[in-house]
């Protein structure tokens, strides 16, 4: 009786093993994997401006030379993220758009986001350092630039490689839209906590949607941070210190490791 149960349950083990092996053959359908969902490996920084387009200038006597130049202070911020991102985590790949003053086209900048690959089950994210100006010498803070909601986003067309083919063919352009649309928000609003946590005495503007080339044409994740005006006395005063530098570096910092995190 022993051998006969137990001849009994090795033959069901046996035809499970089989049943196993062949299902995936046969039936499983491969899930739709939404590329904006995945674990973020690349973290693509783009610093507003450079060379001959020197973003909004603003002349204050207290700056080093009496102006301040939104394309330097957008380059000197990313070149801090990336110095600390890499410390914190040196598994993340990290690129710059530009490195250096020059100019760099708004439709280069987002080809740039576009064709970089994540890589299988992974995704990217572009964050774009920018500083504001307004005619109102009043206008103050920070804020968070996405791309419209309604702003529908075409992921495949005759530039596209292969594996963009391959990732973006088998899920609906309106599916990508809205997982897009989700991520844009999950890290505009995990930006602003940052930065609303290491500068709770600066006007916090929110997440706004704004069509913005960079924005709309990375195809990626993507964000712009406007850190404050440099038209504004009190925000040009704190662009010139080194503190604060470092303290905006480590907020964006910090914002993007939170959306990391939720990422994985
Ligand atoms: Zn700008």
């Amino acid at each position: 009786m022993g051998f006969s149960n137990g001849f009994r349950r090795s033959g069901q083990a046996f035809l499970l093993l089989i049943c196993l092996q062949c299902f995936p053959l046969v039936a499983t359908p491969t899930p739709s994997v939404i590329p904006f969902e995945q674990p973020v490996s690349l973290i693509i920084l783009d610093a507003g401006h450079g060379g001959q387009d020197p973003g909004a200038i603003s002349n204050w006597s207290f700056a080093p030379n009496g102006r301040l130049i939104e394309k330097d202070l957008a380059l000197e911020l990313t070149l801090m993220v990336k110095d600390r991102l890499s410390n914190l985590e040196p598994s993340l790949e990290i690129l710059l758009t530009r490195d250096a003053d020059r100019f760099m086209a708004l439709d280069e900048r987002a080809a740039f986001a576009r064709r970089m690959d994540p890589g299988l089950r992974n995704s990217a994210i572009l964050v774009s350092i920018h500083a504001n100006s307004a005619t109102s010498a009043d206008a103050s803070g920070f804020e968070i630039l996405m791309k419209q909601l309604t702003k529908r986003v075409l992921f495949l067309d005759a530039e596209s490689e292969n594996w963009q083919i391959v990732r973006y063919s088998s899920i609906s352009n309106t599916m990508l839209n809205q997982a897009l649309n989700r991520s844009n928000l999950l890290l505009g609003q995990s930006m602003q906590a940052a930065l609303g946590a290491a500068f709770p005495q600066s006007r916090n503007r929110g997440v706004k949607e704004q069509d913005v080339w960079v924005l709309n044409a990375s195809g990626v994740t993507s964000i712009l941070v406007e850190v404050g005006f440099i038209s504004n006395a009190q925000d040009a005063k704190d662009m010139v210190s080194l503190a604060w530098k470092h303290s905006m570096a480590e907020a964006i910092v910090r914002g993007i490791l939170e959306y990391v995190r939720l990422s994985r």
